[in-house]
This record gives structure tokens, sequence and C-alpha cells, in this order.
């Protein structure tokens, strides 16, 4: 048990191959395919957009998965690096499946929607962040996030 969590943990902030197969995934892990976990998996691998386990919930109910078991099972995707944290400025944590997909997110501060935004320009600013830094001078990942608001919500409020 150990030794494969020692396993998981150096694959945390790997980038994972890219599979639709949430069997696939857990064999790569050399996670248990449990009926809860290819459920999860497969809603967290469907979704376009940011998450919280709170959706999930909901979208799995009628599943195999309780309420705890799904929250557990996020947490465990989160800590073996299936899913990424993503800070939309909620009060829930928010989640997305973590491949190979560099992007950036851009948040409606009035409804809440999330597009994806996949411009990355950060390579600029990271060669003058060193630069600049007195204390770093390897920056191994970033994050970067938007806040706007949508067409619909400058329709309905009017601005
Ligand atoms: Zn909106
Ligand atoms: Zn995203
Ligand atoms: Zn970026």
């Amino acid at each position: 048990m150990l030794r494969s969590y020692n396993k998981l943990q150096k694959n945390k902030n790997r980038v994972f191959v890219k599979t639709n197969s949430p069997e696939h995934l857990c064999d790569m892990l050399g996670i248990r395919p449990t009926r809860s976990r290819l459920i999860l998996l497969y809603e967290i691998m469907s979704r376009k957009t940011p998450f919280n386990s709170e959706d999930i919930v909901v979208a799995t109910s009628g599943g195999s998965a309780g309420r705890a078991t799904v929250f557990r099972n996020i947490l465990l995707f989160k800590e073996i690096g299936i899913l990424r944290e993503v800070d939309i400025r909620q009060d829930s944590i928010f989640y997305e499946y973590n491949v190979d997909n560099h992007h950036h997110h851009i948040v409606c501060t009035e409804c809440g929607h999330i597009e994806d935004f996949d411009v990355c320009d950060a390579d600029l600013l990271i060669k003058d962040a060193i630069k600049q830094s007195k204390y770093f001078q390897l920056i191994t990942d970033h994050s970067f996030e938007m806040f706007g608001i949508c067409k619909v919500c400058q329709n309905r409020i009017g601005v």
C-alpha cells in the first residue's frame, strides 16, 4: 500500500497521457477501478469546464457512490494529480481534469459562467519575473484566471 502510494506521489504534477477510458486511467495510476471511481472518472473526464465536488455529487446521484465517497475520491484524485485546482474566487474549491492541455479561464463575476481560454503568452512574463526575483530562478508552473461579465449578463444588467 505504502509503496503504491509513493509511486502515486511521483505522478503528482505529471501530465497524464490523454485517455478517454476511466479503466485505462486507473490502470496507468495503479489505483483499484472500483465501480464508484469509474463512474466519477467518467463524469470528470466529460466535463468541459471546472466543477466543484457538489456538482459531481449531483451529476452522479443515482449511481452507487454516496456523497462521502464522492468527496473522498475527489480528494484522492487531486492528491495523485488526476485533478488540478482552479481558483475562480468561489466559496468552494473548483477542479478540472489534469490532462496536458495548458490553458486559462475567463469567469463571469455575475453568473459564474466559465470559458476556457487557450492562448498562453506567459513566457515573457516568466522571464521578467525570474529577472526581477531575489529568491527564484526556476518557475515550474503558473495559473492565470481572468474575470469579467459575460454577454448574457451584460445584456441583462445593461452595462
Ligand atoms: Zn454571466
Ligand atoms: Zn479549463
Ligand atoms: Zn499559461
